[in-house]
């Protein structure tokens, strides 16, 4: 077979003392995943069941690297997150079956046009020019689920050193476990899939020239510098 022009590389995540990569196909992210989130937002969480939305794994990129401030906002916010990646093919998954198909936990940004996202809440329309931005879903690398357990570990993000969100990982409405459940009553999960699951409070924009840092205790730190220089 010949392409008329060249595929996308295929887009992978290192994984803590593994010398192979993590290729990812499809990114699941989950909406108002924390009280103290949902609040500053002007909503409430769901408690009935999580709800999500997705990014194209083209606006994928690896931790450190160093992008253009995006086009078409003036409101570009940092979202800071836990990040889970499956390792098998897991569909309408029970517990036992969603827990053993998390393959690997990671830090994550979800950066967010938050003019754009409101214009859609605004307008009932979707929220693709908000969430699907090319950049915009940041990865870290990945440490197996054998070592690392989630608990009340502290999520954090700082912006040139400044403290800017806050939380712990208990404060998740819904677990890795339950979104796995819940998900796999949509989709036929699998290896290459991740999904991001919600960031804490303290969400807020970000300028050109600044270093976005996230860390979760226990898992390798995720950064983001965005350049000065025009995208
Ligand atoms: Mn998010």
């Amino acid at each position: 077979m010949r392409y008329l022009f060249d595929p996308q590389e295929v887009f992978a995540v290192p994984v803590k003392g593994e010398d192979a990569v993590y290729p990812v196909r499809r990114i699941f992210c989950v909406g108002r995943n924390y009280a103290a989130h949902a609040a500053e937002m002007g909503g409430e969480v769901d408690r009935e069941a999580p709800w999500y939305f997705t990014k194209s794994v083209m606006h994928a990129v690896l931790s450190g690297a160093a992008l253009a401030y995006p086009a078409g906002t003036s409101n570009y916010h940092h979202e800071m997150e836990l990040a889970f990646a499956i390792g098998a093919e897991v569909f309408e998954a029970d517990e036992a079956e969603a827990a053993t198909a998390i393959f690997a936990y990671g830090c994550a940004l979800d950066m967010t046009r938050r003019d754009r996202q409101q214009d859609g809440k605004d307008h009932r329309r979707p929220w693709s020019l908000g969430k699907d931005v090319e950049g915009s879903a940041v990865f870290a690398e990945m440490t197996r689920s054998g070592e690392f357990t989630v608990a009340d570990q502290e999520i954090g993000l700082r912006v040139n050193g400044e403290q800017r969100q806050h939380g712990e990982l208990r404060d998740m409405v819904w677990s890795p476990v339950e979104i796995v459940m819940h998900l796999s009553k949509f989709y036929h999960l699998g290896p290459g899939d991740v999904v991001m699951t919600g960031t804490p409070s303290g969400v807020g924009p970000v300028v050109a020239g600044d270093n976005i840092h996230g860390t979760i205790e226990g898992l390798a730190p995720v950064e983001l510098a965005l350049m000065v220089t025009k995208s």
